[in-house]
């Protein structure tokens, strides 16, 4: 008898997915502060302030209220459709129906979701690289394949429309568009958001615009959607965004996407067997901070502003970093590829990943690697964190590194 194959103890799809990177390092740095070792993490995705005020009020309201103890319809409040219909209209320039609306879980719930709804197996994602760290997988989940595009520090991280044909086939589905990108931070121009989103509408090819960062810009610029650029793109575009990056609400879970009918409809059916709603009292708090006063937003943007300044201005003191100033998020993301291969305090470090390594190890300092995000060559810093720790760190490394 000839031996048979024997069944894999769990699924194949699942147990190839990698652990998240970002979560793996602010892990490490953080069971080592819990060992006393006066680690400064830059690789952290959030924001380090707490919720503004009145939001948390609202949810302490709704918390008392037994309506709010209920289920709520999955695709969400009907006060909250609204009120994310109307933030769509004032920031992405998109008027939409509440009805085009579906309250997820946090957009990473949305990413994971709308790959779901586009792809059949086989079908390709153009994924302009560095790429924030979850897309390739939520790709590979949806049975899809992931094509990646690549555009360096000196194309300031943005890829080109020629770059995007290149890399078109007969089998390419979806483009992802990232504004402002993390781990980048770079944020397209209209004009060259407008030539994407042309080449898109030309081809037939859907666009998940992942839009989470969109109200923290800096320097005068606005990110514009892509369906504010080409407004005919609104039937094959869902919008991604949430509460967590804007309103320090990382922690709540509120996300939505928007879209076309047809896969708002397919997107409430999977959800309503996946999660069902999104935790009502959450909803309420997600309601008053789309809604209040937008003063706590600004000066957290107002913060990070003068910390992003600080910080591109310290790395850029070291020799070896090239840190173009991102205009957008909470994250820089120099090219290192000059350090690899020096030595420093008896360690060669051959890639991003090595460097990052020798960091912790030498400077207590913590920071993402560019493997989390595509090639190698790279780091990624948050700078969500506060002022005298921010400068801390880099002091840190600039002595590492002209050692
Ligand atoms: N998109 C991007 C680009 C992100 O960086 C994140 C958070 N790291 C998300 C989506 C998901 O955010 P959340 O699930 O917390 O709403």
């Amino acid at each position: 008898m000839p031996e048979s194959t024997p069944t894999p103890r769990l699924s194949t799809k699942i147990s190839a997915i990698a652990e998240s990177a970002t979560l793996k390092v602010d892990a490490k740095a953080k069971a080592l502060q819990a060992q006393g070792r006066p680690v400064i993490s830059y690789a952290a995705g959030e924001p380090d302030f707490p919720t503004p005020g009145h939001i948390v009020e609202a949810a302490l309201v709704a918390a008392r209220d037994p309506k709010a103890h209920r289920y709520t319809p999955a695709a969400g409040l009907p006060d909250l459709r609204a009120a994310i219909a109307e933030k769509t209209l004032r920031d992405s320039g998109l008027e939409v129906d509440p009805s085009r609306v579906i309250v997820t879980n946090g957009g990473k719930q949305s990413v994971y979701e709308a790959f779901q709804v586009l792809l059949n197996p086989g079908d390709e994602v153009i994924v302009p690289t560095p790429f924030w760290t979850t897309y390739p997988e939520a790709i590979a989940l949806a049975d899809g394949v992931a094509v990646d595009v690549f555009a360096d520090a000196s194309q300031n991280y943005q890829v080109t429309v020629e770059q995007l044909e290149a890399a078109r086939t007969p089998r390419t589905k979806v483009l992802l568009f990232v504004s402002p990108s993390n781990p980048t931070g770079s944020v397209y121009s209209p004009e060259q958001t407008k030539a994407i989103g042309e080449w898109a509408l030309e081809h037939g090819i859907w666009v998940i615009t992942d839009e989470i960062y969109q109200n923290l810009t800096y320097d005068g610029v606005r990110a514009t959607s892509i369906v504010e650029a080409v407004p005919e793109l609104a039937e094959q575009t869902l919008l991604v965004n949430g509460v967590a990056k804007t309103y320090a609400m990382t922690g709540w879970r509120v996300g939505w996407t928007v879209g076309p009918a047809d896969a708002i409809k397919a997107l409430g059916n999977l959800q309503s067997h996946l999660s069902g709603n999104v935790n009502n009292i959450a909803q309420r708090a997600a309601i008053a901070a789309l809604t209040g006063p937008q003063d706590a937003a600004e000066a957290m943007r107002e913060a990070f502003d003068r910390r992003r300044k600080l910080i591109v201005g310290e790395l850029n003191k070291i020799d070896g970093f090239e840190t173009p100033t991102p205009q957008g998020a909470f994250y820089v993301y120099p090219d290192v590829t000059a350090l690899l291969g020096r030595t420093f305090g008896g360690v060669t470090p051959k890639t991003s990943l090595e460097l990052a390594d020798l960091m912790l190890d030498q400077a207590e300092v913590a920071a993402v690697p560019g493997e989390a995000f595509g090639p190698s060559g790279y780091l990624r810093f948050s700078y969500a964190l506060g002022d005298d720790q921010l400068l801390e760190g880099v002091q840190r490394l600039q002595r590492l590194f002209t050692s």
